[in-house]
């Protein structure tokens, strides 16, 4: 009888059982230049034209690390709770590939960068903490490029631009135990990288790159099941679709009597499925030992408290002030606080309006909406948001109507322009000045005897009516409160 379990687990059998996930983080550090060598990290530029002796691997040439990538590394490191050692250590890690010319990596290996930290995550409102285990440094390997040659079919190319990219690693613990968990956690890392500009975290570009551990046991049981790695998971859906695909794979072949090896999988985007790439390889396979051509990296106290004092407030923290300061919902204020531009905005506006809630409810309103219909980010946006903030500063105080924001606002996006340059050109000001009111008022109840008369009569609702007539004689300028005392005054 064959084990291999191609039909999936039942939904009875998978929950049975516990999944365990620890995800390894690749994250592309946003510096100008590679981490041993002066070329550039652009992105996009012709193949094999941003490199050098270093980072083309020749023979002789002398690596120098870049500070820039340390005091990021260093940043990451402290934004996920990590200790920073006193000293760490670069390592040689050795293995043949046709993109990595020095036939090994410079990474490190039992001294890491920083060790022992941890990101809270929260899923349906439950908070967990997730550990992670080590952050250290890396070098990238260049890229083959397999498509869109003439000769494709026979022959592979090497663009070794970005050979030499800086990198960390980000180890978590084996602490997760669901896709979703390991979803959050993804999340929250990014955003927090995001936000101290350690890196884009553009996971298109490859600036973040995700495997993830698994294994499974039953509810109960103490041990870990054995492991296997899925690489290759270049989004978010995918690394969840990949992750439920191989705890109902694992599940459903130890249900069938088999066992799950440890070995490295591919996710394959198109079928859904992991598949089977090769053994597990292991530490020593790799013939670690420390780089002889870089002097061990000391970060000495003071400089980490500087980098420590420089830190700009993260998500979490973020997240509970809008909450607290701004009267935000949960919701509203995750929205907000999603990249650290947007915050950012929506607090500006929130200032400069003086109504926060009204900012909330703009910025997540029209504003989103503008953006993504012109498919632009928030830091592109046509609206700047002190303008924005004027906006619902004058709605606020009743200088505007609902109505007249939102076309005040429409122009603002066309022209970039200020809302007062706007109301004063277009003569859009709200009419609240009573004196000025009061004959159109009068017209009103002047030309509509059988509604006056009915409002008389008790039925109050024909107010609507003529409010409304006001309104349009006053091109929605006039300020529908006043209008509507003004008539009750008069009808009595
Ligand atoms: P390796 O260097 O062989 O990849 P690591 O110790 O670095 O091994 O672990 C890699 C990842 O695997 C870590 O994120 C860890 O949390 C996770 N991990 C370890 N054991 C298990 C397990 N039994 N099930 C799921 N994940 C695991
Ligand atoms: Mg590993
Ligand atoms: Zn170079």
């Amino acid at each position: 009888m064959s084990l291999s379990a191609s039909a999936p687990a039942t939904p009875e059998a998978i929950a049975r059982y516990e999944p365990v996930i620890g995800l390894e983080v690749h994250v592309q550090l946003a510096t100008a230049t590679k981490i041993f060598c002066g070329c550039p990290t652009s992105f996009g530029a012709p193949p094999n034209t941003n490199v050098c002796p270093v980072c083309l691997g020749l023979p002789g040439a002398l690596p120098v690390l870049s500070r820039e990538a340390v005091e990021l590394a260093v940043k990451a490191a402290l934004a996920l709770n990590c200790r920073v050692r006193p000293q760490s250590r670069f390592a040689r890690k050795n293995y043949f590939y046709p993109d990595l010319p020095k036939g090994y990596q410079i990474s490190m290996y039992d001294e890491p960068l920083a060790e022992n930290g941890y990101v809270d995550i929260v899923l349906e409102g439950a908070p967990k903490r997730i550990g992670v285990t080590r952050v250290h440094m890396e070098d990238d390997a260049g890229k083959l490029l397999h498509e869109g040659f003439r000769d494709s079919e026979g022959c592979s190319y090497v663009d070794l631009n970005r050979s030499g990219t800086p990198l960390i690693e980000i180890v978590s613990e084996p602490d997760m135990r669901s896709s979703d968990e390991a979803y959050a956690y993804l999340t929250e890392v990014k955003q927090r990288l995001q936000f101290i500009g350690v890196s884009t975290c553009d996971m298109e570009k490859g600036h973040l790159r995700c495997d993830a551990n698994v294994s499974v046991r039953l509810k109960g049981a103490e041990r870990f099941g054995t492991r296997a790695e899925v690489k290759n998971l270049n989004s978010f859906r995918f690394l969840k679709l990949a992750l439920d695909y191989e705890i109902s794979r694992q599940v459903a072949l130890i249900e069938s009597g088999g066992q799950v090896e440890q070995e490295t999988r591919l996710y394959n985007p198109d079928t859904g499925e992991t598949a089977g790439m090769r053994g597990k390889e292991h530490a020593h396979d790799y013939r670690y030992f420390p780089e002889p051509d870089l002097l061990p990296l000391r970060i000495d106290e003071p400089w980490l408290d500087r980098l420590r004092a420089a830190m700009p407030e993260l998500p979490a923290r973020k997240r509970a002030r809008f909450i607290e300061d701004y009267g935000l919902r949960e919701y509203d204020a995750e929205v907000l606080t999603a990249t650290r531009a947007g915050s950012e905005y929506f607090e500006t506006v929130a200032t400069v309006s003086g109504d926060p809630k009204s900012a909330a409810h703009w910025v997540m309103g029209d504003l989103m909406g503008l953006l993504k219909a012109e498919g632009k980010e928030i830091s592109e946006s046509p609206v700047s948001a002190r303008h924005l903030g004027e906006l619902v500063g004058l709605t606020a105080k009743g200088e505007l109507s609902g109505k007249l924001a939102k076309e005040v606002f429409a122009k603002m996006s066309a022209s970039g322009e200020a809302p007062g340059a706007i109301i004063e050109r277009e003569g859009l000001k709200q009419i609240s000045d009573s004196g000025a009111l009061e004959k159109a008022v009068e017209d009103a109840i002047a030309n509509s005897p059988k509604q006056v008369e009915q409002y008389k009569g008790g039925k109050t609702t024909v107010l609507n009516f003529l409010v409304g007539q006001v309104m349009r004689a006053t091109r929605g300028q006039a300020n529908v409160a006043v209008v509507t005392e003004l008539f009750k005054r008069k009808l009595g």
